[in-house]
C-alpha cells in the first residue's frame, strides 16, 4: 500500500510539473505573439431573428502558434489572466476590433455592433476605458462613431466593487455592455439589478439542450421573459440546429448566433459574408 501511494504522488507531482512547464511556455509564447503578430480576430456573425439581418460581429481570439498550428482561446486565456498578460492582449484585441470596425465602415457596410470579450481581470487592473477611449482615437472616431459593445462573463464581475462605475464609464463612451455566459454562474439575478447592462447572452450550454430537455426549454424561457421584462436584449449563443432556432423565435429570443448562422470567419470569409448580406 505504501508503494502504491508513492506511485500515486510520483504520479500527481509530475502531472503538476506537466502543467507548469505547460504554462511557463504558453506565456513566454504569449509575450512572443504579442510582438510577431500571431494574433488574430476572427469574426461571427449575430443575427436579428425578426429581419434575418446581421446586427452584429463578436470577435473571437485566435492565435497561430509557430509550431501547434491554430490555438484556440481556451488554451490561453486562463494562461494571460493568471500572469496580467491579458491587460496587453486586451488592449490588442481592443485596438484590432475597432480598426477593423472602421475599415468595414469605411468599405461601406452595415455590421451593427462589432463586440469584443473582455476579461473581469482588465476591468479590475483599471484602465479598459481609457484603453477603448484611445482606440476610437486612434481610429479617429469620435465616441459613438463605431458601435462597439462588450462582452463580459458574469463570473467575477460582482464581487467588483467598481464594476458599476467601469461600465458606466463605458457606457458614456457609448460602448454597449453584454453579459456572456449568462446564466453558467450564481450572481446571475443581483447582478443584472446592480450593473448597467445592455444586453444578456444565454449561454450555449443551454441552447445545446433545447430540442429534447424540458428544463433547459423552460430556463431558456425564462430568461428570455425575465430580459424583456427588465427592458434589456438577449442574444443565444451556439445555435446550431433548426430546432433550437425555431424555439428561440416561439420564445422572441432576439439575436441568434451559431454555427447555424454562421461560424467564426477571418477577416476575408467575413468580408465575403458581408457582400453577400449587402446584396441580399
Ligand atoms: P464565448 O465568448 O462564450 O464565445 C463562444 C464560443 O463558442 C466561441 O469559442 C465560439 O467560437 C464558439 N461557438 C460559436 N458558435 C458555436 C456553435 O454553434 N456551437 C458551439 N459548440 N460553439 C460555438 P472560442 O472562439 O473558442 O472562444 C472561447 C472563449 O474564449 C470565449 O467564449 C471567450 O470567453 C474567450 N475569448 C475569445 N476571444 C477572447 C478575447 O478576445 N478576449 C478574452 N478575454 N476572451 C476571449
Ligand atoms: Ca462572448
Ligand atoms: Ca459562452
Ligand atoms: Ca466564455
Amino acid at each position: 500500500a505504501k508503494q502504491q501511494g508513492r506511485k500515486t504522488h510520483a504520479f500527481y507531482s509530475s502531472e503538476i510539473m506537466a502543467s507548469a512547464v505547460e504554462r511557463v511556455l504558453i506565456e513566454r509564447g504569449l509575450r512572443e505573439a504579442l510582438i510577431g503578430q500571431q494574433l488574430e480576430l476572427y469574426y461571427q456573425p449575430q443575427v436579428d431573428m425578426v429581419s434575418g439581418h446581421i446586427v452584429g460581429m463578436e470577435a473571437l481570439l485566435r492565435w497561430h502558434h509557430p509550431e501547434r498550428g491554430l490555438v484556440q482561446p481556451d488554451a490561453f486565456i486562463g494562461v494571460a489572466e493568471e500572469t496580467g498578460l491579458i491587460s496587453e492582449i486586451g488592449r490588442w484585441v481592443i485596438q484590432q476590433g475597432c480598426r477593423q470596425a472602421r475599415l468595414w465602415r469605411e468599405q461601406g457596410f452595415t455590421l451593427g455592433y462589432l463586440w469584443i470579450n473582455v476579461s473581469p481581470r482588465q476591468i479590475l487592473h483599471n484602465g479598459l476605458e481609457d484603453a477603448i477611449a484611445q482606440s476610437l482615437k486612434d481610429n479617429q472616431l469620435p465616441s459613438g462613431a463605431i458601435q462597439l459593445g462588450v462582452e463580459i462573463t458574469e463570473s467575477l464581475l460582482q464581487s467588483m466593487p467598481h464594476s458599476t462605475e467601469v461600465l458606466s464609464k463605458l457606457r458614456a463612451l457609448g460602448v454597449r455592455i453584454a453579459i456572456d455566459d449568462f446564466g453558467t454562474g450564481f450572481s446571475s439575478l443581483s447582478l443584472l439589478k446592480q450593473l448597467p447592462i445592455d444586453v444578456i447572452k444565454i449561454d450555449k450550454m443551454f441552447v445545446r439542450h433545447l430540442a429534447f430537455d424540458s428544463d433547459s426549454q423552460a430556463i431558456t424561457a425564462a430568461m428570455i421573459s425575465m430580459t424583456h421584462t427588465l427592458g434589456m436584449g438577449v442574444v443565444a449563443e451556439g445555435v446550431e440546429t433548426i430546432e433550437q432556432l425555431g424555439f428561440l423565435r416561439e420564445q422572441r429570443c432576439d439575436v441568434v448566433q451559431g454555427f447555424l448562422l454562421g461560424a467564426p470567419l477571418t477577416v476575408s470569409q467575413a468580408t465575403q459574408v458581408l457582400i453577400e448580406h449587402r446584396e441580399g
